[in-house]
């Protein structure tokens, strides 16, 4: 006889941006395991470590189950009354004495999309400010802005089953299999079945080992790189010249451009020798179909943005878009920053990347909150640290993010928290930015709610409660519901998830022809999902592009902000491991992920480690301009010799303590991936 109490809630992964489908088997409200989902589209049946791990994420023992207030250094519990009504009290001195743009929110890329979108709403309608902002700011922030301008849309072009349609696979700045593991095993098997791979990175990844064809460059060169590449197209007629005539514009502008970077200049910049740069460019503009993935070994420079477009230029004239197995395909690295940014948890855009201060936006937005939308520009996540310490920015909630431990300069990002009146942090475990709030509030984890998340491919799919919330914790949307009645605002008071959505689908033109019952076929549907697309759109760009004609942009190559030199001699770039996510929060609970990995560690290449004299394990301290961290060397050859990288999770050796925090112009993208440092062997007792 089946036991009643044991059930399997088919749900989504909350780790990266794959989005694979798991089932969480419950027994007695209580998460006992994990299951994958054979009849997945995108995961068919498989998952990764991190995936089969995530149960542990949900382990009650160091939950936070009620609210907490600080006084005298400590936290004590408190009812959800006392501490509403001291962040009202807060929140409303604030914005009397210094007005709204005091005030600000940061939003969660590991939240749903109905958390997301209340967060937008609430920063808007309730504290009358666009200062709303995500962890997007620091991973894909330059795909949106560059692909808004080049297509009209800053999203994955085609879908994660085009990986199979291609003829060439270009992995470009990313590493899938440690970080989007499900889908780089289907590059792998996709390579197995007879397409080439080309990889562009500097360091030698999985991928680049295994591939027909690795460019190695040096850090930072990746516009020297890609305006070679089209250089030595257009010096050999290998561009599409019908798609150029017939969906292009600014052809001559980017010819212009790129004569500046003839084969021998490039090899020079980028270290690339000019035969591989001659193979890389015949590869990428003769196969019949190339699919272009790129992450942030492309986004997280101060060169972010022209990164992007540059990657955009050599897909448009080659014409490697708009048709099934080619595309440009930026692999978000959360669960749901997608639908974070979809949902315009962004300081410039509404839901949907409606313009927030464009005068018809602000009519529509405005008649279906019934508020005021507010005319001034808002500040980005990092925009509103440094205004904190510049003491013009008093008050904040933070969802489930930990900026502390993965924002750049560790030490700024303290000193900016630490100023603020009123600092709010709603999560699920006491992680390092909760420490310094005034006033945490629990929420519910992925497994305890319902709500929608929207993976790389733009698919929108149903995220289910399995188990109750522990404690008094609540969901996102519930607790701005609530603060925003107390503060004066009705408009937030949703029955439920599904309200949520059924109105955030109704202002959000991509999701509009969306429903909780519609998500349920065919596991999601990919957005645009609207009229003229009722079951969703796999392949974006076809025909035409969003924009209309596709824009080339000329960009030139710029050095990182900081560059090695005889103070700080190595470059120091920051990786992700396939054992953990973020900032290690959810996964360092799972005992079978934290044996895999010591905690921290400082990857060197044997040259440079023979030059100080670093065997593996030696206890060293790296310093930056910003700061210092002792962890212990790994010796590898997969870096190139002159640069060294170390992981973001472990808060024990935080790499955000060096981490420059110069910015791509743009988009305020701070430059995670280059920075100077010097290493010393650390003596040991
Ligand atoms: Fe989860 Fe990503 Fe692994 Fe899939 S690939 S199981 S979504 S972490």
């Amino acid at each position: 006889m089946s036991n009643p109490s044991k059930k399997v809630i088919n749900t989504i992964c909350p780790y990266c941006g794959v989005g694979c489908g798991i089932g969480l088997q419950v027994s007695d409200g209580t998460v006992t395991g994990v299951e994958p989902l054979p009849q997945h589209p995108v995961s068919q049946g498989m998952l990764c470590v991190k995936g089969w791990s995530s149960a542990f994420a949900l382990d009650p023992y160091d939950r936070i189950k009620t609210p907490l207030i600080k006084e005298n250094g400590h936290f004590r519990p408190a009812s959800w009354s006392e501490a509403y009504q001291l962040i009202v009290d807060s929140f409303q001195a604030i914005k009397q004495e210094h007005g709204p743009n005091a005030l600000g929110l940061i939003a969660c890329a590991r939240a749903t999309n109905e958390d997301c979108y209340a967060a937008q709403k609430f920063a808007r309608t309730v504290l009358g400010t666009h200062n709303i902002d995500h962890c997007a700011r620091i991973c894909h922030s330059p795909s949106v802005a560059g692909l808004r301008q080049t297509l009209g849309s800053g999203a994955m072009t085609n879908s994660i089953d085009d990986i199979e349609k291609a003829d060439l696979l270009v992995i470009f700045g990313c590493d899938p299999t440690e970080n989007h593991s499900v889908l780089g095993g289907r590059m792998i098997q996709a390579q197995q079945a007879g397409t080439k791979l080309l990889v562009v990175d500097p360091r030698k990844t999985r991928l680049a080992k295994l591939a027909d064809l690795h460019l190695q460059l040096n850090l930072g060169t990746n516009i020297a790189l890609i305006n070679g590449l089209i250089n030595i197209i257009f010096s050999n007629g290998w561009e599409d010249k019908t798609f150029i005539e017939e969906r292009c514009e600014n052809i001559d502008a980017l010819r212009k451009k790129v004569a500046g970077y003839p084969p021998k200049r490039v090899a020079e910049i980028t270290g690339v020798p000019v035969d591989q740069l001659h193979a890389a460019a015949k590869m990428y503009s003769q196969s019949e179909r190339t699919f272009l993935a790129y992450g942030m070994g492309i986004t997280q420079y101060t060169s972010g943005t022209n990164n992007v477009i540059a990657i955009s230029n050599l897909t448009l004239v080659t014409g490697q878009i708009g048709r099934e197995g080619t595309g440009i395909n930026p692999l978000r690295g959360q669960n749901n920053v997608q639908g974070a940014c979809d949902m315009g948890a962004l300081p410039n855009v509404f839901p949907g990347y409606q313009e927030a201060l464009d005068a018809t936006s602000q009519e529509k937005f405005g008649t279906a909150w019934k508020c005021e939308i507010p005319q001034q520009k808002g500040l980005t996540s990092l925009g509103m640290t440094s205004e904190a310490l510049n003491g013009r920015f008093q008050g904040m909630i933070i969802m489930g993010e930990d900026p502390v431990v993965t924002d750049p300069d560790q030490n700024h990002v303290l000193r900016a928290l630490e100023a603020l009146d009123m600092l709010v942090v709603v999560e699920l475990v006491m992680t390092e930015t909760a420490k310094v709030a005034d006033v945490i509030l629990p929420a519910a984890a992925f497994a305890e709610k319902d709500g929608t998340f929207t993976n790389c491919e733009r698919r929108v799919q149903r995220v289910r409660a399995a188990i109750p919330p522990p404690g008094d914790a609540k969901t996102d949307w519930q607790i701005l519901g609530e603060l925003a009645k107390l503060l004066g605002y009705d408009g937030m008071q949703w029955p439920n998830a599904e309200a949520v959505f059924d109105e955030l689908a109704q202002l959000t033109p991509l999701y509009q022809g969306m429903s909780y019952d519609k998500l349920e076929l065919d596991n999601g549907l990919q957005w645009p999902c609207n009229d003229a697309t009722p079951d969703g759109t796999k392949l974006l760009h076809s025909g035409q592009f969003s924009r209309g004609k596709g824009r080339l942009i000329p960009v030139d190559h710029t050095d990182p902000a900081e560059m090695p030199d005889s103070d700080y001699p190595l470059y120091l770039t920051t990786t992700r491991l396939h054992y953990h996510y973020g900032c290690g929060s959810m996964t360092r609970k799972s005992p079978l992920l934290e044996r895999e990995t010591p905690s921290g560690v400082l990857f060197i290449h044997p040259d440079d480690a023979r030059k100080l004299s670093i065997q593996a394990g030696t206890l060293l301290r790296i310093s930056s301009r910003r700061g210092e961290v002792e962890t212990r060397a790994v010796v590898t050859d997969d870096l190139p010799p002159g640069t060294v990288a170390m992981p973001y999770h472990f808060k024990e050796a935080p790499s955000n303590l060096l981490t420059n925090t110069a910015q791509d112009p743009v988009t305020k993208m701070p430059e995670l991936k280059a920075c100077a440092v010097k290493i010393e062997v650390v003596t040991e007792q």
